[in-house]
């Protein structure tokens, strides 16, 4: 009886986990990835829960996550957002930070605890930033791109001492997304800087 029962909870945890995920519109893999389903499995969710009971403003993606890093250091809103992303990343232990800035991943490999705790760090990240810029995709990205230490790495500011997400590759200079954005904004008053575009 008592396996019968873990099974059941087992098994609970990943359709929940599934549903949240397609609700965030997560990609079919990422969903697989971390909850063990099959693709068939996960199509029938999104047709029950989903597509057949009206809820239409849920698009179910298909295909691989998106790769490229500029989308996180595009400009300073682009950089703070994913800033943001890594401090609730690092919140949830889901990565760590060392004293030198390396940042490693506290996880062996996805399941459904890390789905869960990657999909709380996204709601987090979507009631901080309302203008949300990073979709839970590129969320999904960032998490493995960061833990890379390659193409992205944590700088730190000159001025105010706060880590951020920078571009290996670009020229750094020294200010986080968010100095950098005030500073802006008190050179051009009554300007909103760095739009969405
Ligand atoms: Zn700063």
């Amino acid at each position: 009886m008592r396996l019968t029962d873990d099974r059941y909870a087992a098994e609970r945890s990943q359709f929940e986990l599934a549903l949240r995920m397609i609700r965030h519109e997560a990609r079919t893999r990422t969903i697989r990835e971390c909850t063990g389903l099959s693709d068939d499995r996960i199509r029938k969710l999104y047709a029950t829960y989903f597509r057949d009971s009206g809820v239409s403003d849920v698009r179910r993606r298909r295909g691989k996550s998106p790769q490229q890093i500029t989308r996180f250091v595009k400009n300073p809103a682009h950089q703070l957002q994913a800033t943001t992303l890594v401090a609730l990343f690092c919140a949830g232990l889901l990565l760590r930070v060392s004293e030198d800035n390396t940042v490693r991943c506290c996880w062996p490999r996805p399941d459904v605890e890390f789905g869960h705790r990657v999909c709380r760090a996204y709601e987090h990240y979507l009631l901080l930033h309302p203008e949300a810029l990073l979709s839970f995709e590129w969320t999904w990205n960032l998490l493995k791109s960061i833990s890379w230490n390659d193409e992205l790495y944590l700088a730190g500011c000159r001025s105010c001492g706060a880590r951020y997400v920078q571009d290996a590759y670009a020229l750094d200079l020294k200010t986080c997304p968010a100095c950098e954005i005030e500073s802006h904004q008190r050179r051009r008053p009554g300007v909103r800087s760095f739009s969405s575009a």
